[in-house]
């Protein structure tokens, strides 16, 4: 072989696997946690995916930084749930001219700013157009994959709907800290009997005083024992309402956000798991 062949081998050697890592750079980004884990299960080869938003911080009311500017630039592919949860991601692309390069899980209007990752059948159409989307933008994925994590999410929704199966009738009613949660109870036979804020993007804001007074009333008329506040947020008014109430003290729960890799509730089965469990023994609770 000449030297100048043994070059050119040479060159081929170094360049085939520096084509196979530029494939590998192909980046999927998602909103939030949940989704993101999704993209993970559904693609067929390790591809480069990550969240926006962190384990732990909150959708609603979040604004783009410079460093997420830089990661979104740089996607192949962004994913999000809906234009109305995310109202500062369809902002971004649209200045950004990126429309074409997101997608969104769930496009129709919502239901009240409902939190669908919560409701079983909703997923299930969720990651399914998903797939089709990674496809479409070229990300390779699984059949097998899919097929399997579709699976989990039916063993998830019958081991959920046996959590609350035991609970009674009386029991089966909650006051919530953000509306968001109305799907997912009227998926598993519970009732959202009210919510501390009006609306799901005013996280930290403080109810008005008539919404409070009314809240009250019906929780004493309608006899609620729980209220929820969200897990890693402010629980102030959720605590001053459980005390006017005369009930106790709030259940925090988190379907906002997957937990850290290698804790309970790092993946979307086992924080559905993990929040009914605890729902369910606070309902139950005298
Ligand atoms: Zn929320």
């Amino acid at each position: 072989m000449s030297t100048l062949s043994r070059f050119l081998l040479l060159l081929l050697c170094l360049a085939l696997p520096l084509a196979g890592w530029t494939k590998t750079e192909e980046q999927v980004v998602s909103s939030f946690t949940i989704p993101n884990e999704w993209v993970g299960r559904v693609t067929a080869h390790k591809i480069i995916h990550l969240p926006l938003i962190p384990s732990g911080g909150e959708l609603h009311g979040y604004s783009i930084s410079a460093a997420d500017t830089r990661t979104l630039t740089k996607a192949k592919l962004i994913v999000g749930i809906n234009p109305e949860l995310e109202p500062w991601l369809a902002k971004w692309a649209q200045a950004n001219r990126r429309e074409k390069d997101l997608l969104w899980l769930y496009p129709a209007p919502l239901p009240s700013g409902s939190h669908l990752w919560t409701v079983p059948a909703e997923v299930k159409r969720m990651i399914t157009r998903l797939k089709t989307g990674l496809e479409s933008a070229g990300v390779e994925t699984s059949e097998d994959a899919l097929g399997q994590i579709l699976m989990e999410i039916e063993s998830t929704e019958r081991d959920v709907r046996d959590t609350f199966a035991r609970l009674q009738p009386h029991e089966r009613q909650f006051v919530t800290q953000h509306p968001g949660l109305e799907n997912f109870a009227e998926a598993f036979g519970l009732k959202v009997a009210g919510s501390i804020l009006a609306c799901s993007s005013a996280e930290s804001a403080d109810p008005s005083a008539k919404h409070y007074a009314d809240l009250l009333k019906a929780i004493r008329t309608q006899k609620v024992r729980v209220i929820l506040s969200d897990e890693g947020q402010n629980p102030a008014a959720a605590q001053q309402l459980a005390k006017d109430a005369g009930i106790k003290a709030p259940t925090a729960l988190s379907f906002e956000y997957l937990q850290k890799p290698g804790t309970p509730g790092d993946t979307w089965a086992t924080m559905m798991r993990l929040n009914a469990r605890k729902l369910a023994e606070a309902l139950q609770q005298p």
